[in-house]
């Protein structure tokens, strides 16, 4: 007889496979009877039983702390005892964490349904009267723990599966952000740009705010890695990429490497003057870190011209001619003499 607000009767392929699982593990009882004689009864009843684990308690306010400390894998209990109500104490074990899911089959001596009922109704798996058959006392033992540690197994295997997909999350969140992200410089790459300008295009239309594109190269950069060496050249990137990124001020503008010594700046919901402002800003910061490139035609230090292209975002245009139009004024840039910022001039 089990409690069907608590643990179905398990159909029979369940509670094989139960056995299957606790094959190996020990079934522990823990009796808590008032009665020393038993107690006794009990034991010897158990005893000569391969993995049975036997414990027994005659106070009942000691039956918690064991249990906590013992953790059965089924509790017999008394219902009738001198110094303790049966049904608060399966109430307290129910309340307990430790013991809230173990299996409790209550003893009592006598058939009476109110009692059985009531057993159930607080939290009682099953019930017997005292003293039962040894052979159903086992049976009953055996089943009862076997769905327990199933249980237990199964609550295991849903933390590990919870555990793994946390820790799937977080390194597919690494992974994206690593795809994202240039590998020289740490900031955005040349996909991630892709994706922002597409989306931000988008976004424009919808608000019918302008969208700017900032097309920057460094000036005369193959012959600040003739002078000081590709690895020098890539120190230069690297600084070059932490101004462009320190001047992105709002929380939708973005800095990108675009290849090479070729870096795009978006600037959403910004028209041209704001973006020249930008440009102007950043152009002067990186002539102002003073890294010298004798060879250079234009100044002594490493340079870098921008393009600058204002558009908004309407369905005569495509993104690309954003691209586009910042490429031009680029070549406008580098052909009127470099380290200078060019708008397009449509
Ligand atoms: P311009 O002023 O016309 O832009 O001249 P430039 O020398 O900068 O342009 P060019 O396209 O002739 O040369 C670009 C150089 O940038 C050549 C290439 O070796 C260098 N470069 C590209 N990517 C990297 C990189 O990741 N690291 C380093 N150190 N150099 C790079
Ligand atoms: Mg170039
Ligand atoms: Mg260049």
């Amino acid at each position: 007889m089990n409690n069907p607000d608590f643990d179905a009767p398990a159909p029979q392929s369940d509670v094989v496979q139960a056995h299957a699982v606790c094959e190996n593990t020990p079934i522990k009882v823990l009796l808590i009877d008032d009665q020393a004689l038993i107690g006794e009864a009990v034991r010897r009843m158990l005893m000569g039983h391969e993995g049975i684990e036997f414990h027994f308690v005659s106070e009942a306010a000691l039956a918690l702390p064991t249990a906590v400390e013992f953790q059965p894998t089924v509790i017999l209990q008394d219902l009738m005892m001198p110094d303790a109500d049966g049904f608060d104490l399966v109430k307290a074990f129910r309340a307990d964490p430790a013991t809230m899911h173990v299996p409790i089959i209550v003893l009592s001596a006598k058939e009476d349904a109110g009692v059985k009922a009531q057993g159930f109704t607080v939290g009682a798996n099953d019930y017997l009267i005292k003293l039962p058959d040894k052979l159903e006392l086992i049976a009953r033992i055996r089943y009862h723990s076997a769905a327990y540690m199933h249980r237990l197994q199964r609550d295991a295997a849903f933390r590990q599966l919870h555990d793994s997909e946390n820790k799937l999350a977080i390194a597919n969140a690494e992974l994206k952000k690593m795809a994202a992200m240039d590998g020289l410089t740490g900031i955005a790459n040349r996909r991630q740009f892709d994706e922002v300008l597409k989306m931000e295009w988008r976004r424009g239309m919808r608000s019918g705010k302008p969208l700017s594109l900032l097309l920057c190269d460094i000036d005369f950069f193959k012959l600040y890695n003739d002078t000081h060496g590709h690895p020098a050249g890539d120190t230069c990137l690297k600084k070059v990429a932490v101004v462009l990124a320190d001047n992105m001020k709002r929380p939708g503008d973005l800095a990108a490497r675009y290849g090479g010594e070729e870096f795009v700046i978006i600037l959403p919901e910004t028209d041209t003057e704001g973006a020249l402002r930008v440009a102007e800003e950043c152009r002067r910061q990186i002539e102002a870190l003073a890294l010298s490139n004798p060879k250079s035609e234009v100044a002594a230090v490493a340079t870098i011209s921008i393009g600058v292209a204002s558009l908004l975002p309407t369905t005569t245009h495509v993104c690309a001619d954003l691209i586009e139009f910042s490429d031009q004024a680029l070549y406008s840039a580098k052909s009127s003499g470099r380290n200078r910022v060019v708008r397009f001039a449509g």
